[in-house]
């Protein structure tokens, strides 16, 4: 699955409070950010602007042009990674845009002139770009609800260690289910019958028999999920199960 700028498949992307599409762990990142943003200033975190297509890089382009648009399949906004901000981190000279360059920046938000590596200066103030590794929130249980949910991705992200789906390498989902295959590859190294998974980031029936096989050595008799190849809720349940046991 070749993931392009602008043309993330929507299992990628995921729908914030606020309305805007980001992918999974800035997506997270974001629910965190805004709940305690609204503690300290009595009001929601808004995004402007979360993830853009290619046909609105496009659109945005031919209105504004560069500098002001991005060349269209060049925007970090076609990578579901960078918002930009309203209530008043928009302001360079804000109390808000300065709570985000100390709290945003321990949630792993850095401004743009930062991810492209410029010294630091006023230009568009509400863009900030979400990166993994950089991102220092602590470990929280999951919710046992048979979902790959944002909280379970950034969980399972974090268990596998990061960055899982830093920078540019927004083919997120791959990337995880990579990382998966080459955990699972040393978990069950040896195992009468395993054979290595191909780490090629997709989750066929054999990955997710390997990823069961593991869960069920792992976790409780009454909580052991079937070897079935099935990626289902007692499947995500078990793996969530695991994570909040920190024994992925
Ligand atoms: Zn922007």
């Amino acid at each position: 699955m070749a993931v392009k700028n602008g043309q993330l498949p929507s299992s990628l992307l995921v729908r914030t409070s606020d309305g805007d599409l980001l992918v999974a762990s800035a997506a997270a990142s974001y629910e965190r950010l805004n709940r305690e943003f609204t503690k300290k200033f009595g009001k929601r975190l808004t995004i402007t602007d979360g993830y853009r297509s290619l046909a609105r890089q496009h659109d945005m382009f031919d209105d504004l042009g560069y500098p002001k648009a991005a060349y269209p399949g060049q925007s970090n906004h076609g990578l579901g990674i960078a918002c930009d901000f309203g209530s008043g981190v928009n302001t360079y000279t804000s109390a808000e845009h300065r709570w985000m360059d100390t709290v945003g920046r321990r949630h792993g938000w850095i401004p743009l002139w930062e991810s492209l590596g410029k010294k630091r200066n006023d230009f568009e103030p509400w863009h900030w770009v979400h990166v993994p590794s950089k991102d220092r929130y602590p470990f929280r249980k999951v919710s046992v609800n048979g979902r790959l949910d944002v909280a379970t991705t950034f969980a399972l992200q974090r268990a596998l260690g990061r960055p899982v789906t830093d920078g540019s390498s927004a083919a997120g989902h791959l990337a995880l289910w990579k990382a998966i295959q080459r955990r699972l590859n040393k978990r069950l190294a040896g195992t009468k019958g395993f054979k290595p998974l191909t780490v090629d980031g997709k989750a066929g029936p054999a990955t997710i028999r390997a990823l069961q096989t593991w869960l069920r050595r792992v976790l409780p008799i009454l909580r052991r999920p079937k070897v079935d190849g099935v990626f289902g809720p007692n499947t995500v349940k078990a793996l969530q199960r695991a994570l909040n046991a920190r024994r992925f």
